[in-house]
């Protein structure tokens, strides 16, 4: 029998989880600031007493979570301290593990990168490689940054899905040969001794947008990541949209073309089987665009493949401008399904691929889309690249780390 749906009971607060659940806030507040708040300020913004504040204050202080920059005359009465985030109070890390490149990044607690490198991943079929090589790469990523190890929080991991989150599995990911449930999370935390978090790359990449995006990370929006599959990443509201299994944003298997290719899921012309750079660039082959010399079919020769392609539409080569002009048009049929689905504000485009086909696809997508928006007549809805960059996945992965230091989450009021 299927399991019922069981509506979470809701139970009261201990005064140090309220305590945790004031600090975030006070955090939250300060780090939003860009010009540091004093402690009247702070009251004000956040509805605590002054009492509150200076005691949470003091400890945010003594644990150098921030600092005392500054003050402020306004007005008679003594100046006003100013306090804002010390970047040095605390660092996180962060791993992308993606089958053609392992991405690594350190943020300080401001969430600017202070360190990175990148990494082909091993073409092992054997989890324990790939694993070896994530740890090594922390270990040097640890030394070379000069960081103390007391100074990190923890090690964030954006993974290919399925996840199993509670448990920290990778579970069956497509393009990573060998790979089902392999505990990821612990043998990172084990290897590297830092505490690990996992979570689906795309969702990681939503995250890293609402930290560090900027406007484009505001409100609700896609995050449509174009890597070696496609994937959303979802944020309504200011809120990550993760599902009941964490695994929402599947969709691969959005048909776009009923004609097209035929799918392994049995249906045809998924948006994988006719978006992807791999499906792009065999069609290239057939059209002529290679000049009739034989294609790879390797990750690396379709990427280079995939290279040629936009610069020869770039050029004007009629064959190449088409196939992007098709496959503009079968994305933002994908892209549609889920701006009507969830009423969002703005889809934001990132990933690997997104850089080579941005001039392309920001001139056409806007219009497609606007034109299979339901919502249309009431919102405006914008069309937009990362603005964190190549590194999105990683970087969202670190935020993950200072997101659980940093923003208040009413949840962490629940009794467990
Ligand atoms: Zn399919």
């Amino acid at each position: 029998m299927a399991e019922q749906p069981q509506f979470t009971m809701r139970r009261g607060t201990n005064l140090p989880a309220m305590g945790d659940f004031n600090q975030s806030v006070i955090l939250d507040a300060i780090r939003r600031s860009r010009t540091g708040l004093s402690r009247v300020e702070l009251a004000s913004a956040t509805g605590l007493s002054a009492q509150t504040i200076s005691n949470i204050c003091r400890r945010l202080l003594d644990r150098d979570f921030i600092v005392a920059a500054g003050k402020e005359i306004s007005g008679p009465g003594k100046p006003r301290t100013i306090l804002k985030i010390n970047p040095d109070g605390r660092y996180a890390l962060g791993v992308h593990l993606d089958p053609t490149v392992m991405t690594f990044v350190m943020l300080d607690l401001t969430g600017a990168v202070v360190a990175r490198s990148r990494h082909a991943t091993p073409t092992s079929t054997e989890p324990e490689v790939i694993i070896a090589s994530l740890v090594s790469a922390i270990t040097d990523l640890v030394s070379e940054s000069g960081v103390r190890r007391d100074r990190i929080g923890g090690v964030g991991i954006a993974a290919p899905g399925p996840i199993d989150r509670v448990r920290g599995t990778v579970v069956d990911p497509p393009h990573l040969v060998g790979w089902h449930q392999v505990a990821l999370r612990d043998a990172l935390a084990e290897g590297t001794g830092f505490p690990a978090i996992l979570d689906k790359d795309v969702t990681a990449a939503a995250v890293a947008e609402m930290w560090a995006g900027g406007p484009s990370g505001l409100g609700s929006f896609v995050f449509f990541y174009l890597g070696t599959g496609i994937g959303a990443g979802l944020v309504v509201k200011d809120e990550v949209v993760r599902g009941s299994s964490d695994n929402a944003g599947e969709i691969g298997h959005i048909v776009t073309d009923p004609d097209g290719p035929p799918c392994f899921c049995g249906l045809r012309g998924c948006v994988i089987v006719t978006c992807m750079p791999r499906s792009l660039v065999i069609e290239a082959d057939q059209r002529g665009v290679f000049g009739g010399v034989p294609i790879g079919l390797d990750t690396v020769s379709i990427d280079e493949r995939f290279t040629e392609l936009c610069a020869a539409a770039a050029a004007g080569d009629e064959a190449a401008t088409d196939i992007l002009d098709r496959s503009a048009v079968r994305l933002s049929k994908a892209v549609s399904v889920v701006a009507n689905l969830l009423d969002l504000d703005r889809v934001v485009f990132g990933g690997p691929f997104w850089s080579r086909l941005s001039g392309h696809y920001k001139r056409s997508i806007p219009a497609l889309l606007e034109e299979l928006r339901v919502a249309r007549s009431i919102h405006r809805i914008s069309v937009v690249g990362t603005g964190v960059g190549e590194d999105v996945a990683a970087i969202g992965a670190a935020c993950l780390v200072l997101d659980r230091a940093l923003t208040p989450n009413p949840k962490s009021l629940l009794l467990a």
